[in-house]
Formats: structure tokens, sequence, C-alpha cells
């Protein structure tokens, strides 16, 4: 794509420190020349009778019709008649996949410093469903739900991401043994796509294993995929390998492809208007926005960065041990472009 066509996406700054670290992207897109024009929508004051949420219907329009967006922590309201805004934004734009890239940032120590992995989680049913009852008093029961058509959506797209990207092998990761029935349907069906990939290895590990082989050597692993559970909990876990939620980046991909970016940890409200945050979480989710839309060159450019910032250390926010401000870092990671 050419600079002279600017690529619309919608932004969500959020809230708390999430206007301040929108405006850490802003500025580094704007001094790396990226092509994108951001189209600014805020959370509301009031429920959208539309959408029964805080989040307008013109800011998903927003997202349908760009087909990508960044979006900053949002702090859902407390109180009555209304849906959280993650959920909101996971139904009406059916966010199915969560993709979490996790690398050793270099110069940050951490336990490893080899971490290269991938973690795609299912995210619209299994355990999530929603669906808990109580049979009789002292017996609750709630329904774990796996269907054909989500996992080899999420499945394709695994796949389809590794080979995109460069990578070698794809990992279901699973509790097949136990859960036959569910797991062994999300494992039949990651199999059939695997036929589709010769080109990739493919291999299904269970889930205990996995965290004793991840947590002991973390460089055995590429891509994993998994239904929505495992992957909330073991994409935690590889965000600890590379030193925690501030540095992570995540991205959601929708139906029709959408893929709206976004930092996985919350508004820190502790230090929200203060110029203290870490934007390099939303920075690196801003990164693989810019990698759906294959913008590699300005990806890499920006990724790289932001490492040499880190690794130089010279520049660093408190949460790293640092004493710089969000706008000193910032201008930091400009210098280095
Ligand atoms: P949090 O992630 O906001 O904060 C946890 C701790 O980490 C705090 O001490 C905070 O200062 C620190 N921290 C987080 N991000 C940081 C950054 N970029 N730089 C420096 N320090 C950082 O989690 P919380 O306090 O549990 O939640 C606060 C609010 O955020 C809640 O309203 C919650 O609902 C919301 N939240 C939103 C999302 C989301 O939009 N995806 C995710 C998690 C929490």
């Amino acid at each position: 794509s050419s600079a002279s066509t600017p690529i619309r996406a919608t932004l969500f700054p959020g809230d708390g420190i999430g206007p301040e670290i929108a405006e850490s992207v802003k500025q580094v897109f704007r001094e790396a020349d990226v092509p994108i024009e951001w189209e600014e929508h805020y959370v509301g004051t009031e429920i959208d009778p539309r959408t029964q949420s805080f989040l307008t219907w013109e800011s998903l329009e927003s997202v349908r019709k760009n087909g990508v967006g960044l979006k900053g922590p949002m702090a859902t309201p407390i109180g009555k008649g209304h849906r959280s805004l993650n959920l909101t934004l996971r139904k009406e734009l059916n966010l199915y996949a969560n993709v979490r890239p996790c690398y050793s940032l270099p110069g940050y120590k951490t336990r490893y410093d080899n971490v290269d992995l991938i973690t795609i989680r299912e995210n619209t049913e299994g355990e999530y469903s929603g669906l808990e009852h109580q049979v009789v008093r002292g017996v609750v029961e709630s329904l774990k739900i796996i269907t054909r058509q989500a996992s080899l959506r999420v499945a394709e797209y695994a796949f389809h991401y590794a080979k995109a990207h460069g990578r070698e092998r794809v990992s279901a990761i699973h509790k097949a043994n136990i859960m036959q029935k569910t797991d062994g349907l999300f494992l039949k069906c990651c199999r059939e796509v695997a036929e589709k990939y010769p080109e990739i290895k493919y291999e299904e590990v269970v889930i205990d294993n996995c965290c004793m082989m991840l947590v002991k050597n973390p460089a055995l692993f590429d891509v994993l995929v998994m239904p929505n559970l495992y992957g909330d909990i073991i994409s935690d876990l590889c965000a600890g390998l590379i030193g925690g939620l501030g540095l992570t980046p995540s991205c959601n991909i929708g139906e029709g492809g959408i893929a709206l970016a976004e930092a996985v940890h919350g508004s820190a409200p502790d230090i929200a208007g203060k110029n203290l945050a870490n934007p390099t979480a939303l920075l690196l989710s801003a990164v693989t926005m810019l990698r759906h839309l294959e913008l590699h060159d300005k990806a890499d450019r920006i990724q790289n960065a932001i490492l040499s910032t880190i690794a130089e250390g010279k520049f660093r926010t408190a949460d790293l041990g640092g004493s710089s401000s969000t706008s000193d870092f910032t201008q930091a990671i400009v210098d280095h472009l």
C-alpha cells in the first residue's frame, strides 16, 4: 500500500491511562510516516439503546467499516442495565480469536531470553458460554460448548497465521483424554485443518504437560491454539514469561477479517493522568495491527525502535524500574526510529 492513500483505522483511546498511551501511538505513527488516518471514538457517557452499552453504535460501525482498529483499556462503568464494554465488542464484532505474540525483550531481563511464542485463543465459546445453573441445592452445572464451526474457524486462523508469519509449527492444546467429546471435537477440527497445511508441523499437547514444558523451556513451542479457558490461562502464563502484562500486546480477530488490537492491561487508575504509564503494550499492539495490514516495513521499524529504547535502558518507565515519564520514553522511541 502506498503512502498516498491513507488507511482509515478506528482508535478507542479508552479510559484511565488510555488517552496518554494512545497519544504515544499517534506520535510514533506520525513520526514513522505510517499511512494511517485515525478515526477516534470515545466510550459514551450514556447507554446507547442500539448496543445496550456505553459503546455507541457509530463506534462499532466505524470498526466494521474500517476493518481495523486499536483499543486502549476500558473501565466498564458499574451499574445495571448495560452490557460490559469488552463483551459488547466481542459479541457485536464477533471477535472469535485472541492472538498474543509473546517474545523476550532484549535488555529487559527475565528468567528466559529466548521466548518467541504466539498464543491463539478461541474467544466465543467453551467454558465461557455463560450457561450455568443450579440443578438442586448444593449442585451446580456449567456447560462447556464446543462447536465444529468455531473450532474450524480458530484452527483455520492459527494455520493461516503460522503460514503468513513464517512459523514452523502449530500445537493444539487440550485435555481430550478427559474431555473426550468437547476437546475431542476441537482436536478433530485442528487435524482437519492441519491436513491442508502440510508445510506446517502439527502436534497435540495435553494442557497440564504444556504448562510444565512452557515453564521449563518456552523455546519448545511456536504457535499454540486452544479453546477459551485454556487460552485465558496459557496466554497470561506466556505474558509472565516475558515480563508481565505491561509489555504484552494482543489482537482480536473478528468475522470478515476485522482486526482489533489492544493492550492486555487495564486502565491503571492509580497512575492515570500522571504521565507515568508505559505505552509499550499498546504500541506493540499497534504493531500487530500494522502486520495485519501487511505494513511490515513500518511494523519492523517501530518495533525495533521500541525494543532498542528498552534495551538501551536510558529511558524506562517506573514499571520497568526506570524513572522516565510516558512522554520522555515516547520521545526516546521517536529518536530511535
Ligand atoms: P490494571 O491492569 O489497570 O492495573 C494493574 C496494575 O498494573 C496497576 O498497579 C497499574 O498501575 C499497573 N499497570 C497497568 N498497565 C500499566 C502500564 N501500561 N504502565 C504502567 N503500569 C501499568 O488492572 P486493574 O487495576 O485490575 O483494572 C483497572 C480497570 O481496568 C478496571 O476498571 C478494569 O475493569 C479495567 N480493565 C480493562 C481491561 C480492558 O479494557 N481490556 C483489561 C483489564 C482491566
